[in-house]
């Protein structure tokens, strides 16, 4: 399958990743939008929000739950930022796999 996330994930293209385990990795974003922009993805290939399972409830919960520790990390907790997740063409998403965009370090009220 062409792709690049995938790509990513198999380390066949480069990426500066800052946090990877079993089931996810999170690297920057190539064109970011703010002092800090991540995006967290998981590691098995979904499109898009519309083609999650009950059986990916968790792997959901992952992400979500990684971002908040990688603010934490950031140090924009107290501050704060947004999570952004694109589906579809009309979404804004222009990747299609699972991604969840983590931005902040400005105000970031607007962006993404
Ligand atoms: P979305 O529009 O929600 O699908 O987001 C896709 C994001 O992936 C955009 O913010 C792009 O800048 C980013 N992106 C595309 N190619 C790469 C890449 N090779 N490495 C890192 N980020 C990328
Ligand atoms: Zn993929």
């Amino acid at each position: 399958m062409n792709c690049i996330f995938c790509k990513i994930i198999k380390k066949e293209i480069s990426s500066n990743i800052e946090y990877e385990d079993d089931q996810l990795m999170v690297f920057q974003d190539i064109h970011p939008k703010a002092p800090v922009h991540l995006l967290i993805v998981p590691k098995v290939h979904i499109d898009n929000l519309d083609q999650v399972g009950e059986d990916h409830k968790e792997l959901l919960g992952e992400l979500v739950w990684q971002a908040s520790q990688l603010a934490k990390e950031k140090g924009i907790n107290q501050k704060g930022y947004k999570l952004v997740m694109n589906c579809g063409r009309e979404g804004g998403q222009t990747v299609d796999h699972l991604h969840l965009h983590l931005v902040g370090g400005k105000n970031v009220a607007g962006v993404l």
